[in-house]
């Protein structure tokens, strides 16, 4: 392999997991890897915050699929253990509904099958009935569309056949998917609520994304023991530790290119990189849009790969401890229906969304100084639309409503206990990371749009040119994206090889 990189210099995009799995993957088979972030610290949307002795983490929370981890570092060498620790969340999720009744996700299936209990004497049966056929669905994508790397529908058919490829139930929606096995209306909430993993909706999603209970389950829902953040120092570590050149606090303004072959990269403080390679870890519209300043009707062939939602995401410091609340909590909308219409149709916020709650305290005391803890909520949100702005007093507006709405499930007097908040529209999450209309996961998974495929990882514009991250193949998540960089680096030294020979 060490042929093929030669000293190819390769000038990665954006420090975001899919970034830096990029200059992970490929500085070890020896290429020279330049990692350029606009940001103050490495990470993307994997971000940090700490404030008044709180820590926030303002991104990602659930970590699942750890081997995706692992191999990176057994891809350079090294044993993921080394640098940084996954801790076992139990229970995976706590959901909470309207009418009092609380019920936990549980990795144990006796404690699992006494919870579904809780909802009906047939609930455990239906649920195990659903997760044979998701398993199914999760063992089929991983065979093909994860491991190998498949990147478009046609890709999908080749690798699979015809026959194979309607495995994917890719005539139904999700909702549907899960329907067809449960009839517990609690249940049918919670299973659909999985398309959180991706920022899309289970009324349009493919069936297909069925699999990520599947996923969960099979792999565990993990944290990172000192907080999110450590696994983002981590893999900088690593990555320094390949010999590759991090700068932040630089933007890249523009790829210069020359028949059909990226040259260089020119950076907002005037300077140029040569570069043999480039990959892109901001997502790709945005980056058609300013990197490669392509043409309206370029773009416009792209609008089948819709942003995932967006979010209103606030870190509350609180003064006391909420006993009843898990790591992960899920306070369910009286409609969800009519929540995910807001969001995905309407183009709304929701009147009364389901709420993600995050706890982290309930696994890690030092989040917090002691007697309080981190409150992080996020309801699911449209991303930015220009045709229908959306003002910071309706954003605000529903701040008040989801405190409402979860003190009204329990977390008394949650307002008066903040003693410090950060708080982030889909405006900051735009502005901070470039994402496409500040969408949080990348590219929403609709079965009429898209059959739930992302942006391909080539460049159909530049031939050196490659995207990794939540907007390509195969999707958003932290794994998926770390995934994305592994998946890149293998195109590179395919391509690579191909020209040689
Ligand atoms: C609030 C929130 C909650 C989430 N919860 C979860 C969760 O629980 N579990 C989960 O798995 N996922 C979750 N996600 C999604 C997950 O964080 C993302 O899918 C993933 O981290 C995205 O990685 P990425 O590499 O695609 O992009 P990013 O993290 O967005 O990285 C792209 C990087 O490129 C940089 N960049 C862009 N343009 C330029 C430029 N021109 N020059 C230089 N640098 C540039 C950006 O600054 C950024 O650092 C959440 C996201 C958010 C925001």
């Amino acid at each position: 392999m060490q042929n093929v990189a030669g000293q190819k210099r390769v000038v990665i995009i954006g420090a975001g997991l899919g970034g830096l799995s990029a200059a992970i993957s490929l500085a070890s088979e020896g290429f020279r890897v330049e990692l350029i972030e606009k940001n103050d610290k490495v990470g993307g949307k994997l971000n940090v915050l700490s404030k008044e002795g709180f820590t926030f983490d303002l991104g990602p929370s659930i970590l699942t699929m750890p081997e995706i981890f692992d191999a990176l570092f057994t891809r350079a060498g090294r044993k993921r253990s080394d640098y940084v620790t996954f801790e076992a969340v139990q229970p995976h999720w706590r959901n909470f509904f309207e009418d009092g009744t609380v019920v936990d996700l549980s990795p144990d299936a006796q404690i699992q099958k006494q919870e579904f209990d809780k909802l009906g004497q047939n609930v455990y049966g239906e649920f195990i009935e659903f997760m044979a056929y998701a398993q199914k669905l999760s063992d089929e994508t991983q065979a093909g569309y994860f491991e190998k790397g498949i990147d478009g529908v046609w890709e999908l058919l080749k690798f699979y056949g015809l026959k194979r490829s309607l495995h994917f139930d890719i005539f139904s929606t999700m909702d549907q998917g899960v329907r067809r096995f449960v009839q517990d209306p609690k249940l049918i909430d919670i299973l659909n609520y999985f398309i959180k993993y991706v920022g899309s909706s289970p009324y349009d999603a493919p069936a297909l994304m069925n699999l990520l209970p599947a996923i969960q389950y099979q792999y565990g829902l993990w944290y990172v023991r000192g907080g999110m953040y450590a696994l983002a120092q981590a893999l900088e570590k690593l990555a320094i530790e390949l010999g590759v050149t991090i700068h932040v606090n630089t933007e890249v303004e523009r790829i210069e290119h020359d028949h059909h072959i990226a040259k260089s990269v020119k950076l907002k403080n005037g300077e140029t990189i040569s570069a043999d390679i480039v990959v892109s870890n901001m997502e790709v519209i945005p980056a058609m849009k300013s990197l490669l300043q392509s043409t309206e009707s370029e773009i416009k062939k792209m609008r089948r790969f819709k942003p995932s939602c967006s979010g209103i995401v606030m870190h509350l410091g609180v003064d006391c401890v909420y006993p009843q609340l898990a790591h992960h909590n899920f306070f369910y909308s009286k409609n969800s229906r009519a929540h995910f219409t807001s969001v995905f149709k309407k183009g709304d916020l929701s009147e009364d969304p389901t709420i993600y709650l995050v706890a982290p305290c309930k696994t890690d005391v030092n989040q917090a100084p002691s007697g309080c803890e981190v409150i992080k909520i996020l309801p699911h949100i449209p991303c930015l639309n220009p045709d229908k702005p959306i003002s910071d007093e309706e954003y605000y507006a529903m701040r008040e409503r989801v405190l409402i709405k979860l003190e009204r499930m329990g977390l008394t007097d949650l307002r008066e206990h903040i003693v410090t908040e950060e708080y982030w529209t889909p405006n900051d999450i735009q502005a901070k990371y470039y994402s496409n209309q500040g969408s949080i996961y990348g590219v929403e998974a609709n079965r009429l749009l898209n059959l739930g495929f992302k942006a391909p990882q080539r460049s159909d514009k530049l031939s050196n040119l490659y995207f990794v991250g939540g907007s390509v193949n195969p999707g958003g998540g932290m794994p998926m994206v770390t995934l994305s960089g592994q998946l890149v680096c293998d195109k590179i030294l395919q391509d690579l090889k191909k020209r040689e020979n």
